[in-house]
């Protein structure tokens, strides 16, 4: 069960209809794997997937030809609302906490390393959510690209972290936080190893992590974000997808970095055209 078949459109915009059920049932790449089977008694969910079926990369399948690969891509080429972007801090509107997140992330999550062909993910166990607007959504699994997707001011940081958060409407959230290279990021270190980080095969490959993860100190969650509407990065680059990008970095040792980057180092989509779309920021409004 891919994204695909469950989308409906309104007047341009993509409503995702999926309902949060039928998202579990997608956490797998083979449809006759249940949840139960790939990951014991933990239920996980893994709401952003293209469709397993069309091979696409970032080399000869890349995100110049995504949108020829099949009609269910085409709004990787037509999309007017995608990501990432770079966020040009002259242009963001300040206007201050009122359109900030509350994070609430369990301090002892079960994860599940997975290597899905274009990028490492840790799928998360339930009960880690965010509430944005009054809305909650739950967080399904965070994973990397390197370089960063999103831009600040025209530059790209060694790696970019994607925190997937799905509403019960199935609508869906991404926080996005770049990473530089710096101190040795001891928030990770409980899973960020060299055994969670599977080599590529043909299909995807997965395995448990061990012990129970502090997910609560992954992000800074007091930093400010940067607000907008845009896409999945990867094929279908289904619009209706609320970004929210820290605009504090974080950071990670050489080795750390080098721990992703050696099995995925070239996974990130170019920035997108922000067309008519306004980026706004929680920070306060400069005060002359
Ligand atoms: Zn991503």
């Amino acid at each position: 069960m891919y994204l695909k078949n469950v989308l409906l459109k309104y007047a341009g915009i993509a409503i995702l209809s999926i309902s949060f059920s039928s998202i579990v049932i997608s956490c797998s790449d083979d449809d006759s794997n249940s949840p139960e089977e790939n990951g014991g008694a933990v239920m996980m969910v893994d709401p952003e997937k293209g469709n397993s079926k069309v091979v696409w990369n970032y080399t000869n399948l890349g995100p110049d030809v995504w949108a020829t690969l099949s009609t269910d891509f085409e709004d990787c080429g037509k999309g007017t609302s995608q990501s990432p972007i770079d966020l040009n801090t002259s242009q963001i509107i300040k206007k201050g906490p009122a359109t900030g997140l509350t994070f609430s992330y369990k301090m002892n999550s079960a994860l599940v390393a997975l290597n899905n062909t274009h990028t490492n993910e840790f799928k998360v166990e339930k009960g880690s959510f965010v509430t944005f607007n009054g809305k909650m959504f739950e967080l399904a699994q965070f994973h990397g690209h390197a370089k960063s997707e999103h831009e600040i001011n025209g530059s790209q940081s060694p790696l970019e972290l994607h925190f997937v958060h799905v509403a019960e409407d199935g609508e869906l959230l991404v926080v996005g936080v770049l990473i530089d290279e710096g101190e040795e990021n001891e928030n990770y270190t409980s899973f960020w190893t060299e055994e969670n980080f599977l080599e590529t095969q043909k299909e995807s490959v997965e395995q448990e992590v061990a012990g129970t993860h502090d997910l609560s100190k992954l992000l800074p969650t007091d930093s400010d974000l940067y607000q907008y509407g845009g896409s999945l990065t990867t094929p279908p680059c289904t619009e209706g997808v609320n970004w929210n990008v820290l605009t504090e970095k974080i950071t990670m040792s050489a080795a750390q970095l080098s721990l992703f980057t050696d099995i995925f180092n070239n996974n990130y989509r170019p920035v997108q055209a922000l067309n008519d779309r306004e980026v706004i920021s929680t920070e306060e409004e400069d005060v002359l």
